[in-house]
């Protein structure tokens, strides 16, 4: 029988460095509690850390913030040196895309192969045991991936059970279902709505981005530019412009059929009822799980 994933990090050689990072995301803030409550032990060992693209909300830092308090101990903020706009110029103005996620492996996978170095680490992953996802961890083969919440049995509600009684569900969840940069493109159009109404600053930098990269064509097929086809969006339904007033229809048709059975319920309860994260964020673990 495969060992428990307790018995790998207490058993460990002494020099192994355990490691767990905090996405921002409810998963891996309600992991770290976990191990801090149960298994007190592992996590005197912990280093934890955050990798900070530099276009994170300011919610993600509140919630970083409240864990460095329960958790007694500093997040390493880890950070690739260079701003998202550098890493886009060097990519030839190519904005990141489902298919094209240069993003990932220059602000989050890279900050953390440099930080862990050739030290041999364990990572600890808060992939639940009501999930099916795999994701890229590290292909270094001194970093050995862990999983608690599958191993121990711990499904979504648990999640949720343990962020009330310690820290609190991030806030940015009354209007997005991930962690991650603000202009990720793995949002919904609800959620570029949510972005406009609760950051429209931001919003409009990202459309200010998009705009600026409009003039090149793609195709969303090959992720390969083209001289035509589709323009060039965050989002392969279209512009931020049109994305943003399909969502304004939708919620205005939704209020509709709300209004005749309104109800009081908090978002944090609503929260727990809705469907799980979209299984499209299969592969950008380090981002917002
Ligand atoms: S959160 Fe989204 S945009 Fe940011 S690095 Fe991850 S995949 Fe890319």
């Amino acid at each position: 029988m495969s060992k428990k994933w307790y018995e790998l990090a207490l058993e460990a050689p002494i020099g192994t460095r355990h490691v767990l990072g905090i996405s921002g995301g409810k998963d891996s803030a309600a992991l770290a509690v976990y191990i801090k409550d149960h298994y007190p032990q592992i996590a005197d060992q912990m280093e934890y850390f955050f990798t900070d693209t530099g276009a994170e909300l300011q919610e993600v830092y509140d919630t970083l913030d409240k864990l460095e308090a329960y958790l007694d101990k500093p997040i390493n903020r880890l950070s690739s040196t260079r701003d998202f706009d550098h890493w886009l110029t060097m990519h030839d103005n190519m904005l990141p895309s489902v298919k094209a996620r240069w993003c990932t492996r220059v602000l989050k996978l890279k900050p953390f192969e440099d930080f862990v170095g050739d030290d041999p680490v364990i990572s600890y992953v808060g992939i639940r045991a009501d999930e099916d996802r795999e994701g890229y961890i590290s292909h270094k083969s001194t970093i050995k991936a862990v999983f608690p919440f599958s191993q121990d049995g711990i499904i979504r509600e648990d999640v949720f059970r343990i962020l009330e009684d310690s820290v609190g569900i991030p806030e940015y969840y009354k209007w997005r279902s991930r962690s991650g940069c603000f202009f990720c493109f793995f949002q919904r159009q609800d959620e570029w709505l949510g972005l406009k109404k609760r950051h429209p600053d931001l919003f409009q930098k990202a459309l200010e981005m998009e705009q600026n990269v409009s003039q090149r064509k793609f195709d969303w097929g090959t992720s390969k530019r083209l001289e035509s086809g589709k323009g060039y969006t965050w989002h392969q339904s279209g512009t931020l412009e049109e994305i943003v007033i399909k969502a304004e229809e939708k919620e205005k048709e939704k209020k509709g059929c709300k209004s005749s059975k309104k109800t009081k319920a908090k978002w944090q309860d609503i929260l727990k009822d809705e469907m799980d994260d979209d299984p499209e964020d299969q592969a950008c673990l380090i981002c917002s799980l």
